[in-house]
């Protein structure tokens, strides 16, 4: 056995109600001006974080939107500099975390996520942003909250559609580290955790998206996932659904969600050790199989045409995917490509 790996530190909070320890938590990182981040459109951002933090709230910026448009990082650097702020907090999806990334990547503040989907961002050193010419991702330990807070009553407001998305965005995170080209024994153990909170979970909210308990066991699954993430190299899935995301717009979690089973089909000749795995994770000795029928019964197993993907798009995004290929236990050709992305159109 050979491994290496990074062990960034950072706490982790996770309890109903721990918004409310923000506070002492802020305090005890030494930070005074908290500039917080968030979506508009959901208002990810509650009244409860404003009166919380009092004369601590130096700024706020509630236009984050996903894949971290540039103009968007720009618009936030100018309300941070106007701010004077020592910490910059992101409550939301990965959309907020990942505006929060890019700027603690361009100011060096410190960053603390509040996480109310499943993206898993929160706890990976991994940043993005996009521009005419697409997604450009990259790892950075400067970019990795050092403080993360999960209150799964902050969840509770999420649609089923969101959630349903979200978790199997989390679940491909995990699935990849799976059969990630640099796998340890801690990351194999994480992913397997996270596959079976996720799959034994997210059925249950979707019945009643109330249910705590199936809340906090979806989240902790995310907090594996993302972790994983952090630990593992991920493979054609995610470089797929980077450009599908980057280059096309097809929505986030959407995509993942319904790429997944088709690149696990492709990979699982590849990989049987990894799917031995899997198949124990999701109670089924055929995890292609078995992610399929989680996608469908969570309702999102929708083809990639209803997210916004054309026929004549696939030959760009196959050439794309390919010209800078992830490490993948199954090689892949442009051609490979092409017919794993009609397979799924
Ligand atoms: P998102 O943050 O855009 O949230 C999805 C929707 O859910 C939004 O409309 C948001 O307003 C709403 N929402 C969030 N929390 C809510 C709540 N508590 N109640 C009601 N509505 C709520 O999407 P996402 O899927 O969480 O994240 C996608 C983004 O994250 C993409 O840009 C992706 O690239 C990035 N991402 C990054 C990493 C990483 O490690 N860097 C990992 C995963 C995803």
């Amino acid at each position: 056995m050979i491994f290496s790996y990074d062990q960034r530190p950072v706490r982790v909070v996770f309890a109903p109600g721990a918004l409310n320890h923000l506070p002492t938590e802020l305090a005890t990182l030494g930070a005074h001006r908290a500039f917080v981040v968030s979506t508009q459109r959901q208002a990810t951002r509650p009244p409860s974080l404003d009166r919380l933090l009092g004369s601590r709230l130096a700024g706020t910026f509630d236009r984050a939107v996903e894949h971290v448009p540039v103009a968007v990082v720009d618009a936030a650097l100018v309300a941070v500099r106007a701010a004077n702020a020592d910490v910059c907090v992101a409550i939301g999806g990965g959309s907020p975390i990942g505006l929060g990334k890019a700027i603690a990547r361009a100011t060096d503040l410190p960053l603390v996520a509040v996480p109310t989907t499943y993206s898993g961002s929160e706890m990976t050193s991994i940043w993005g942003v996009t521009d005419d010419t697409g997604k450009r991702t990259g790892r950075d330990a400067r970019v990795a909250p050092r403080l993360v807070i999960y209150d799964p009553d902050l969840t509770l407001s999420l649609p089923p559609g969101v959630s349903a998305a979200s978790g199997m965005n989390a679940m491909a995170h995990a699935v990849e580290a799976m059969y990630a080209a640099n796998p340890s024994p801690a990351s194999l153990a994480i992913a397997e955790e996270s596959v079976r909170l996720l799959a034994a979970n997210l059925p249950s909210l979707l019945e009643n998206p109330n249910d705590d308990e199936a809340r906090s066991g979806a989240l902790a699954g995310a907090h594996l996932a993302g972790c994983s993430l952090d630990l593992a190299a991920m493979g054609l899935h995610h470089r797929l659904c980077h450009v599908l995301g980057g280059t096309f717009g097809l929505p986030h979690a959407r995509t993942h969600a319904a790429v997944l089973p088709h690149v696990v089909a492709f990979n699982a000749p590849a990989a049987p050790h990894a799917m031995r795995r899997l198949g124990n994770a999701l109670g089924n000795a055929d995890p292609a199989d078995a992610l399929f029928a989680l996608a469908k019964s969570l309702g999102v197993a929708v083809p990639l045409s209803a997210l916004g993907l054309r026929e004549a798009d696939i030959d760009r995004a196959a050439q794309q995917a390919t010209a800078t290929p992830y490490p993948n236990p199954r090689p892949y050709t442009r051609d490979d490509v092409r017919s794993i992305l009609q397979g799924a159109i």
